[in-house]
């Protein structure tokens, strides 16, 4: 496979948007065309079930640019991300969602950041979150302030919507980390950033794909794998306790040499109470350390792709 090296190279999760999917990458291909910079499309279909590959590939006999890569089932944004960032060419990577929601025009901007001005990374950061949810937009303002008093990356109004050099991608590779948050990754790794304010589009079509389970799951996973602030706390909270057992010990032990010593079951069953559930709480948070470490020691590959399209290559030689 003696393709050239694309200068651009786009990197698009897709989960379940088979009624827009191939408008949308038309459109951004549009975009992409009105540049004069070479270009590869990677769509990663992240185990759709419904029609969204047969729409990817229609899109692949159409386009002559594009890659499809379906994983063998839904593995999360993030990992479609890792699959997609892992088999980009090009001199710099556009990380995009496929819904539209972050506008194409903004990809001349950001590549000439990166071209001109010689920046590393171009991030589009969220202005405006669209029309979510006031939960969603509650819960997504709550979480970013809690990481970044535990892990001291600020993220507040970041987005997956970045430009990313050859060079930052190559220190990216040297993260092998399953457990992946790509904004707080992109954040851990530095280097010179450009950020490019935007206002969150409508969906192009088809509905959000993440429950709030999912969006639970990712914020778990971020804090662990951004910050052991919460190991300490359950030390600090161990502290605390230990000063109130000392106060509460020597009480106790005044009343019984006094002679007063039988008051007190309220106490008894509260105490009881809240250590217990201050205990669970804590082997919970140890719990999820663990558990990520578990994961990352299996040491299983972190996606798998079961299909492969690419509109410069004959079927034959990608071997499926
Ligand atoms: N997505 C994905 N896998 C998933 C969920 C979502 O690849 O398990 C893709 C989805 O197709 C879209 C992008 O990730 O291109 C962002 O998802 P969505 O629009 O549902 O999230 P929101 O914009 O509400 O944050
Ligand atoms: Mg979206």
């Amino acid at each position: 496979m003696n393709q050239p090296i694309p200068e651009i190279s786009m990197v698009i999760p897709v989960y379940n948007e088979a009624v827009h999917i191939a408008r949308s990458l038309l459109l951004i291909e549009e975009e992409l065309k009105k540049l004069t910079y070479s270009y590869e499309i990677i769509v990663v279909d992240d185990g759709s079930k419904d029609a969204t590959w047969q729409q990817l590939a229609w899109v692949g006999e159409h386009s002559d640019h594009f890659t499809g890569l379906r994983l063998s089932r839904n593995f999360g944004k993030e990992l479609a991300l890792c699959a997609g960032l892992e088999h980009a060419r090009g001199q710099a990577v556009i990380v995009m969602d496929s819904d539209l929601q972050h506008p194409p025009a903004l990809l001349a901007e950001m590549i000439r950041l990166w071209r001109e001005d010689g920046k590393d990374i171009v991030e589009c950061v969220k202005v405006d979150r669209g029309r979510e949810s006031l939960n969603k937009s509650l819960s997504s303002a709550i979480f970013y302030n809690v990481l970044n008093r535990l892990s001291g990356f600020d993220l507040r109004g970041a987005s997956d919507f970045k430009l990313l050099d050859q060079k930052v991608i190559q220190a990216w590779r040297e993260m092998p980390e399953r457990n992946m948050f790509f904004r707080g990754m992109t954040a851990w790794l530095g280097y010179d950033k450009a950020q490019i304010p935007f206002e969150v589009a409508e969906r192009a079509g088809g509905k959000t794909q993440w429950p709030f389970h999912s969006l639970l799951k990712l914020a778990v996973n971020a804090v662990v794998s951004f910050s052991s602030i919460p190991l300490r706390f359950v030390s600090l909270i161990g502290l605390v306790f230990l000063l109130g057992a000392i106060i509460l010990g020597v009480q106790t032990l005044y009343q019984k040499f006094v002679g007063d010593a039988v008051t007190g079951f309220t106490t008894v069953i509260l105490l009881l109470l809240v250590v217990g559930s201050v205990i669970m709480i804590s082997l919970g948070i140890i719990g999820e350390y663990i558990a990520s470490i578990y994961n990352e020691v299996k040491g299983r590959p972190r996606y798998l792709v079961s299909q492969k399209i690419n509109s410069e290559v004959a079927p034959a030689e990608l071997g499926f």
